[in-house]
């Protein structure tokens, strides 16, 4: 099989030296318990089809695929390998070389038909007034119109002046699934649509992936917006208990660990943690698209963090990406429904508005 796109990331598989300090934390790896599953499994399946000791087969091609891009095993690795991006190539490569998953097509067919990953015709709530700065709810908030009016009027509680606009999905299901072109049509359409060169962002991995992909856009956290402006405005205690699960992207991805902890401080949210917390919080299961391609694999996942939340004695938990809450709050419900998951968005609205 020709290797075109994961050729650029010879010198990092190179750099593997194959320690193994990423076992520990994978969560792929921890759920089948099988050195393939694991990121050093990964790199080597990688270096193999590289280099042309091993050919593709649907097995190979189901085990690279059967990653959540949680990236624990970048933050453990001391060779800075970036197995997510070598995932994201090799996964193109599989793509040109034919193999396709009737899950991926039908999700990204929605995209290209509606702009957003549900396929049907969304549209941000309606604004009396004109907004200044362009927000981008991204295609879960889209779709959650109460959620979305919530967050808008959070903001201008915190004086922002909001400035919807009819969005469409940043890209990132075609990057992470391995559709290049399917990815630049999109891109182009994205930039198309964003009034102006900087946006907030309401999801955790629009942000990561727009400051990840468009290096021409200045996209700002919603969260950042609120630990500049939450001191100066009125706001009540909430007094309740809750356990934060920190989302890769925010976590890992943008260095974002003590802020929201603050903020559930700052708000009167007395806070239970789990015992992986931070950089090394556990995976929620639903990122690098395992979501659409191993359901079950994705809700075992899910049913861990529920399952750890449960036994630190929390009732509620609070995070910040819209995946993790849909997919831990989904695990939490078959498990009897003990556990409540929120949006810390949600709580600060409580607080604020
Ligand atoms: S990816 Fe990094 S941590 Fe994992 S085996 Fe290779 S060098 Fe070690
Ligand atoms: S990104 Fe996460 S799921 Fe993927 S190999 Fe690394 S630790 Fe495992």
């Amino acid at each position: 099989m020709e290797t075109k796109y994961l050729k650029d990331w010879e010198k990092d598989l190179n750099c593997c030296i194959r320690c193994a300090y990423c076992f520990e934390g994978c969560p792929i790896f921890k759920e089948m318990g099988w050195e393939i599953d694991g990121a050093r499994g990964k790199a080597v399946l990688s270096y193999g089809l590289l280099v042309g000791d091993i050919e593709p087969s649907q097995y190979i091609v189901d085990k690279l695929y059967e990653c959540t891009f949680c990236k624990d095993c970048v933050e453990r690795c001391s060779a800075n390998v970036q197995i997510p991006d070598i995932l994201a190539a090799i996964r193109a490569d599989f793509v040109e070389a034919g193999y396709k998953y009737d899950s991926h097509t039908a999700l990204l067919e929605k995209i290209d038909k509606s702009g957003n990953i549900f396929g049907k015709e969304l549209h941000p709530p309606e604004t009396e007034e004109e907004g200044e700065i362009p927000v981008l709810l991204g295609c879960r908030f889209l779709e959650r119109t109460e959620e979305a009016k919530r967050y808008l009027d959070l903001l201008r509680a915190l004086g922002v002046k909001p400035k919807v606009f009819d969005e469409t999905c940043c890209g990132m299901p075609y990057a992470v699934l391995g559709y290049k072109e399917g990815f630049k049509r999109q891109q182009d359409k994205f930039r198309e649509s964003v009034p102006g060169k900087k946006i907030i962002c309401l999801c955790t991995t629009c942000v990561f992936f727009i400051r990840k992909k468009y290096p021409d856009l200045e996209a700002v956290y919603v969260i950042d917006e609120v630990v500049k402006r939450l001191p100066e405005t009125a706001h009540k205690k909430l007094g309740i208990k809750a356990t934060y699960h920190d989302p890769c992207n925010v976590s890992r991805g943008m260095n974002m660990v003590d802020e929201p902890r603050q903020i559930m401080e700052e708000i009167g949210v007395e806070l239970i943690e789990m015992p992986t917390k931070g950089k090394q919080a556990e995976c929620c299961g639903g990122g690098g698209g395992v979501l659409v391609t191993n359901k079950t694999l994705s809700t075992a996942l899910a049913k861990n963090r529920a399952e750890q939340a449960i036994d630190v004695g929390a009732e509620l938990l609070v995070t910040l990406c819209p995946t993790c809450e849909l997919n831990i709050g989904n695990a939490a419900k078959d498990n009897g429904g003990e556990l409540e998951v929120k949006n810390l968005l949600d709580l600060i609205y409580d607080a604020v508005v």
